[in-house]
């Protein structure tokens, strides 16, 4: 069988760093693009390029006639501090559509054989997610749309144009709404991280006997997926023969953010307080459906939360750890 060739758009970001890694170890040529090589190890792609995807001179260079599969993972994007205080919505919806107007174009043009694109449990309306114990993210509830965020939006609208490229011109599409993935290699600091990682490095830079700030009440509910279980998920999905889409992969094991905040600080082992600040909050109840994946795919996850997030923990106290040594002992 010939080698199969994939480019990994967002390439040196958090998921689409542990997607060239799983399609090396599947036998794929790869090619990364990014703005910035990936963070924490170097990468192992065939080839990588920095490289803007907004420009549609990179799509000339980056995606090869015939190229067997593309996975759009590049997006402005953040946890909620960067994308629910108002102050980004311009750039995160103009940056995104951008890139993704072009792998739609591109995609035809070049004839790539799939393309898979990450949207968001971010574009659910924002009416069925106000219960925080029992919240409707089934996939056929997206409509009447109604985001709580441009970054849904942004999403919602995506998904339409290559569904709609897909009925025009033949485009091969997969979609996957994706439930807040977290573990390691994820932006842990810096403003653009998620819950997960900014509880983690919260605790880890806490003395015993320390505070730990939430946002809100922290009664908000949510469900979190571990990096490998996506990565598994979005590549069934791209094996499916003629299911597109659009899918859940998340998680059905919903905490509140009070709840996953008490796990990280078990698995510290140490004895901190929960002070509750005013803070950037999306919906008050948001979990993944997974009814629809599980019959088409035969997928769901296969470990808890509390696993994931000792991997994640430690991941993390190890970074905090690193960013205190001083300069010199690096
Ligand atoms: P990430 O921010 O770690 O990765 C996105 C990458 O895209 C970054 O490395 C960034 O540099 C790159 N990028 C942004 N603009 C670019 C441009 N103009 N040209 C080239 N590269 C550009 O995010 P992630 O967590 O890996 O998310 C990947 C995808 O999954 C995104 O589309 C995101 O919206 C979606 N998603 C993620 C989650 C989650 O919980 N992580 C949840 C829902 C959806």
């Amino acid at each position: 069988m010939p080698e199969r060739r994939a480019l990994v758009c967002g390439a040196g970001g958090f998921i689409g760093s542990h997607m060239v890694k799983r399609l090396k170890q599947e036998g794929y040529w790869v090619r990364g693009v990014d703005l910035k090589y990936p963070e924490f190890e170097p990468t192992i792609a065939d080839d990588f390029e920095i490289a803007d995807l907004r420009d549609a001179n990179t799509w000339e260079k980056v995606l090869d006639p015939g190229m067997d599969e593309a996975y759009q993972f590049a997006a402005d994007m953040g946890g909620a501090g960067y994308i629910f205080t108002g102050e980004h919505d311009a750039h995160v919806m103009h940056n995104s559509a951008m890139i993704n107007l072009h792998m739609a174009d591109y995609g035809v043009k070049k004839r790539t054989g799939k393309i898979f694109y990450s949207s968001s449990a971010c574009m659910y309306p924002a009416r069925n997610q106000t219960d925080p114990k029992s919240p409707n993210c089934h996939e056929s509830s997206a409509y009447p749309a109604e985001p709580d965020s441009e970054y849904g939006w942004e999403k919602l609208f995506s998904e339409r144009l290559y569904f709609a490229f897909q009925r025009n011109f033949g485009l091969e599409i997969r979609v996957a709404r994706f439930h807040n993935i977290f573990g390691p290699h994820g932006t842990w600091n810096g403003g653009r991280e998620k819950a997960p990682a900014a509880l983690c490095r919260k605790v880890a830079e806490q003395p015993n006997g320390g505070e730990v700030e939430i946002w809100g009440d922290g009664e908000q509910t949510r469900s979190f997926l571990y990096i490998d279980e996506c990565i598994e998920a979005v590549r069934r999905l791209m094996q499916s023969r003629s299911f597109r889409g659009p899918v859940n992969i998340g998680s059905e094991e919903m905490v509140t953010i009070n709840e996953m905040a008490r796990m990280i600080i078990q698995i510290a082992g140490k004895d901190l307080t929960i002070r509750h600040v005013p803070g950037p909050l999306g919906v008050r109840g948001r979990n993944s459906d997974n009814r629809l994946i599980e019959k088409e795919l035969g997928w769901a996850p296969r470990q808890s939360l509390q696993v994931g997030l000792h991997r994640t923990y430690f991941w993390i106290e190890k970074q905090v750890q690193e960013c205190l040594l001083p300069q010199s002992s690096h």
